[in-house]
């Protein structure tokens, strides 16, 4: 027995798998539409699924689901999963923007290509509404001559009103009743840009009645004096997105055409539309059908693009890749990686029900990528110095101490990391204490702690500045205690901490680097809850720099690095501003959850 399929969207191709209810199909555009016809006839065998973002922003955590979802289940079920940018709204769409998405969903690890059997180049499944423009138009005709549109010069508002709500019908508009003739002219007026915008709109004739408000005859064309990004001042009428996404599938050949449930009451629209578009012979049958799922919520984050650009452009942070942003830009940069967003997507599965997911799923499956991989390394955060005050005495004046650690506990293959200890060091603030809390294990003067792949040292006390801050700690070093040699265990300590050499990192000591942690961008797990204003709620130390330390053998490491720092979490080198003489990092979690829930 086959396996059970994991969620309904499985179930739902799975089903239609087994019926051939996408047998024979193929693509439907007429001659002259030549971008589609050159892809040639469909596998009848194989599903197509699509990934229609609008290139108006940047991606964001929420598509990276429904990227995971679409080309995860083309890829599953022998299929091909199109990128396809819905470029219906001109004034708001950027070629910026389908760079940026062209990259990111190859930074996630997908492909819209397919390889040529005959051993020809790939075919790009890449396209972009804007291409279908052409024919979107006709099949607005073909409407207009059946009857099934009309012009409509209401006011918008007249419209609004005349549309009814959830209780009362709408009305028929007074324009309704043109004929299939005036209505072409009509159209062919909108389209000459002699009519200012918003002097008339083309709708579908449905039903002023239905119950379902989006089928009380739906604008599909609007009057836009604007620019394209792809088509530039060709057009000055610019369909709907409602009237434009089915099509696009239609033409495309999509099977399975995926969309989050918000457009669930749009379906009988999408239904309708392909209905009379196959009856009037523009698309041929089988036509694809709409499958909603639930978007994703994650706690802690907002992910409308509205609101992440009012974030980047009012400055509460440094921009799209900020690396406290949920874009995939901003992930990218805090360090996430491709198969821990995978593994994200992977876990909170495809359901109908807007559950909120916690954003430490995100972090634990981060860890459980890097936790196996990621080199290992020390750093020092917050610095505070440590001198061994009777180093020369026992070693002799400018000694160094050699020392090695294995790069990762389960890769023997990778090179070990070597480092000195010499008689000033840097240790983290946190690892002194004057006066011992209970169960402090650290130095304070009397205690005995092993440095870390290093010697045992015994504090003795700490020195202070004028205003009484800690400037330095004094300690001596237990001779005979180097890890890893005989005898090392004979002087048992209770802590181990981590350390650098003072000296310069050319001496093995450590490197001085810029260390960014960040925390959650909210104070509240459901930023924009119930309408609050999300800019209410912004974390105002959402994010901390500190000048510190780390192993002197990351000195020519190149951006985009993953490292586990020992104790403090996982840090990538940044994408952006590390450079081998300038080295920063971002820390991107944790080594476990330790934000208190
Ligand atoms: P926003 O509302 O933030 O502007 P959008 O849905 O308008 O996002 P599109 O570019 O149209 O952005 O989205 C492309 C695809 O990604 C759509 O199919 C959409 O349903 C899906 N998508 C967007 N946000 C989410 C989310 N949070 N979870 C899952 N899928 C999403
Ligand atoms: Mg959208
Ligand atoms: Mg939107």
């Amino acid at each position: 027995d086959a396996p059970k399929p994991s969620h309904f969207l499985r179930q739902i191709i799975e089903r239609d798998l087994a019926s051939g209810r996408y047998a024979g199909r193929r693509f439907a555009g007429r001659p002259g539409d030549a971008a589609l016809h050159a892809a040639g006839p469909l596998d009848a065998a194989a599903i197509r699924t699509r990934f229609p973002p609008e290139p108006n922003g940047y991606l964001h955590v929420g598509h990276a689901k429904s990227i995971c979802l679409n080309f995860g289940l083309a890829r599953d079920y022998g299929g091909l999963c199109h990128l396809r940018f819905d470029d219906t709204n001109p004034e708001k769409e950027e070629q910026e923007y389908v760079d940026a998405i062209d990259e990111a969903v190859r930074w996630l690890g997908f492909d819209w290509s397919e390889p040529d059997p005959a051993g020809g180049p790939p075919r790009q499944h890449r396209y972009f509404a804007s291409d279908y423009f052409d024919f979107m138009v006709r099949a607005a005709e073909a409407l207009i001559d059946a009857g099934l549109a009309y012009v409509d010069e209401q006011s918008a508002e007249q419209m609004r009103a005349t549309r009814g709500d959830f209780t009362t019908p709408g009305s028929d508009s007074p324009f309704r009743s043109r004929t299939p003739a005036e209505n072409r002219a009509r159209f062919a007026e909108m389209q000459s840009g002699r009519l200012p915008e918003g002097a008339a709109v083309l709708r579908a004739k449905i039903d002023m009645a239905s119950p379902n408000i989006n089928l009380r005859d739906p604008a599909i064309y609007r009057i836009k004096h604007a620019t394209h990004h792809n088509t530039g001042d060709r057009w000055c009428v610019y369909p709907m997105y409602t009237f434009a996404h089915p099509i696009e599938d239609a033409l495309e050949g999509i099977t399975h055409s995926i969309c989050t449930l918000e457009f669930e009451d749009q379906r009988p629209f999408y239904d309708w539309l392909l209905d009379r578009l196959v009856e009037l012979g523009l698309i041929t049958t089988p036509r694809p059908h709409q499958h909603e799922f639930a978007r994703l919520n994650l706690s802690y984050v907002v992910t409308s693009k509205r609101k992440l650009r009012q974030l980047v452009d009012e400055g509460h942070v440094e921009g799209w890749d900020d690396p406290r942003m949920p874009t995939l830009v901003g992930l990218r940069r805090r360090g996430l990686t491709p198969a821990a967003l995978r593994l994200f997507c992977e876990r909170i599965g495809v359901t109908k029900d807007h559950a909120w997911i916690e954003d430490a799923a995100l972090d634990a499956a981060l860890r459980e990528d890097l936790e196996g991989r990621a080199p290992r390394a020390m750093a020092v955060l917050d610095p505070l110095k440590l001198k061994l005050t009777n180093w020369d005495a026992v070693y002799g004046p400018g000694h160094l101490e050699p020392c090695e650690a294995p790069a990762h506990p389960q890769r023997p293959e990778l090179a070990p990391r070597r480092f000195s200890l010499g008689p000033a060091l840097w240790i983290e603030r946190e690892d002194f204490a004057e006066v011992p809390p209970k169960g402090y294990f650290r130095l304070f003067p009397g205690n005995k702690v092993r440095l870390k792949y290093g010697l045992v040292v015994e504090c003795t006390g700490c020195e202070k500045d004028a205003e009484g801050r800690i400037t330095a700690v004094t300690a001596t070093v237990v001779p005979d205690t180097r890890s890893g040699t005989p005898g090392a265990d004979a002087v048992k300590v209770k802590g181990t901490i981590t350390w650098l050499g003072a000296q310069a990192p050319e001496a093995g000591g450590g490197l001085p680097a810029e260390l960014r942690l960040f925390e959650r961008l909210f104070t509240e797990a459901q930023p924009d809850a119930g309408g609050r204003d999300f800019l209410t709620v912004l974390n105002p130390d959402s994010r901390r720099v500190q000048q510190g330390y780390v192993e002197p053998g990351l000195a020519a490491l190149p951006p985009e690095t993953h490292f586990q720092f020992e104790r403090h979490g996982y840090f990538v080198s940044d994408r952006r501003d590390h450079a081998p003489g300038r080295p920063v990092f971002n820390r991107i979690t944790g080594l476990k959850d330790s934000r208190g829930r």
